[in-house]
């Protein structure tokens, strides 16, 4: 039985009296018995790279993970305003994102330098979630499974099926984030067991346990509908993340 992981994503976005406030109130919401405390689902936030000891901080005796938005795919050296793992794992980072399709549409990240940077965060000791997702115009053109298994198959060729043993994979549809349109379980669900049998057909017990989670839109409201599918394992949640109901009712809703 894979155990579900709700990962809040801040992108650029509070500062430190607010992010305390957030904390504060997601700590105090998820020792409520239908929250964390349940121990269903395991719970990730990834501030802002300046914020991240201030989390670190706040979180300390928690079971809430911490995690990078981004990394470079060097170990060091002349690479201005850029992160390497191994400052994200020596600030206390267990996971960082990789592939968000922020980075890839508006910093112009390719496939092979993102396949890079889950080398480079795995060499770290990070555990990687990748994203992958399909645009509206992919979409609506028939080539949903093309886009998101060439963007997978990216990174499994350049990294091998063992390193998804330690990974996560997030199917992100391009057009459900940050728009209020969210993918239905049925359409997130069929994308998800894609990603799952691919991996299968090389290794099925990496597909077994690998977390493959969703993200675009989620909410209170229709969290519980998509995990409730059975290759849905959790959320990368966007927006919701910044509110705290929200965000503790998306990691109760794991039953
Ligand atoms: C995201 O940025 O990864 C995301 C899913 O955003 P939102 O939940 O706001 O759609």
């Amino acid at each position: 039985m894979r155990k579900g992981l709700v990962a809040a994503n801040w992108k650029m976005n509070g500062l430190s009296q607010g992010n305390d406030a957030l904390l504060g109130a997601i700590l105090s919401g998820l020792k409520d018995p239908s929250g964390l405390e349940g121990g269903q689902a395991e719970v990730l936030i990834c501030p802002p790279a300046v914020y991240l000891q201030q989390v670190r901080d706040k979180l300390e005796g928690s079971r809430i993970r911490l995690g990078g938005q981004n990394v470079h795919s060097a170990i060091s050296g002349a690479f201005t305003g850029e992160i390497s793992a191994g400052m994200l794992s020596d600030t206390g980072c267990s996971h960082v994102i990789i592939g968000h399709s922020e980075r890839r549409e508006i910093f112009g990240e390719s496939d092979q330098f993102i396949a890079e940077k889950f080398s480079a965060a795995q060499a770290a000791n990070l555990i990687p979630v990748l994203c992958v997702g399909e645009t509206q115009a992919q979409r609506e053109a028939g080539s949903t499974a093309e886009t998101v298994l060439g963007q997978l198959n990216m990174v499994l060729g350049h990294v091998g099926i063992e390193a998804f043993e330690q990974a996560v994979v997030a199917y992100e549809p391009v057009w459900a984030i940050g728009t209020g349109l969210t993918a239905s379980p049925e359409q997130a669900q069929e994308v998800h067991a894609l990603i799952r049998k691919t991996i299968s057909e090389l290794d099925e017990g990496v597909a077994e346990q690998i977390r493959i989670i969703y993200g675009g839109s989620v909410k209170g409201t229709n969290a519980a509908t998509l995990f409730a599918q059975p290759d849905i394992d959790g959320a990368l949640v966007g927006g919701a993340s910044l509110v705290a109901e929200e965000f503790i009712r998306i990691c109760a809703s794991f039953e």
